[in-house]
């Protein structure tokens, strides 16, 4: 291999490395968006099935009166986790975004409702 060959050679790797390194950085983006998405959609829905919930209660006492209740909630445990976890649960344009270990007093109120 003469010296102009791995020279060649050289920036022939560099260049894959940089792309690499490009696709990297891409992905890693592309995850915090999918899971800034998920976690946005999982508050949603515990939102939305707390609503049923709340909806289905009085029913539910009415056809059950020997008092077989449906578990009680839980949404208010998966939005706390969710927090911890370091996501946003407050509305707004932050809900689902991570915190980056910032506190949120919006979201301690949401906690605390
Ligand atoms: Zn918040």
């Amino acid at each position: 291999m003469n010296r102009s060959e791995i020279f060649e050679k050289l920036a022939h790797l560099e260049s894959n490395i940089n792309q690499i390194n490009n696709d990297m950085v891409n992905l890693k983006h592309l995850t915090v968006e999918l899971i800034e998405e998920n976690v946005a959609l999982q508050v949603e829905n515990e939102n939305l099935k707390t609503l049923i919930d709340k909806e289905e209660a009085p029913k539910k006492v009415e056809n059950n009166k020997k008092g077989q209740l449906k578990k009680p909630l839980r949404s208010k445990d998966n939005l706390a986790m969710l927090y911890k976890e370091g996501f946003h649960i407050c509305n707004g344009e932050l809900f689902g975004k991570h915190r980056k270990g910032d506190d949120c007093l919006f979201c301690l109120e949401v906690l605390s409702e």
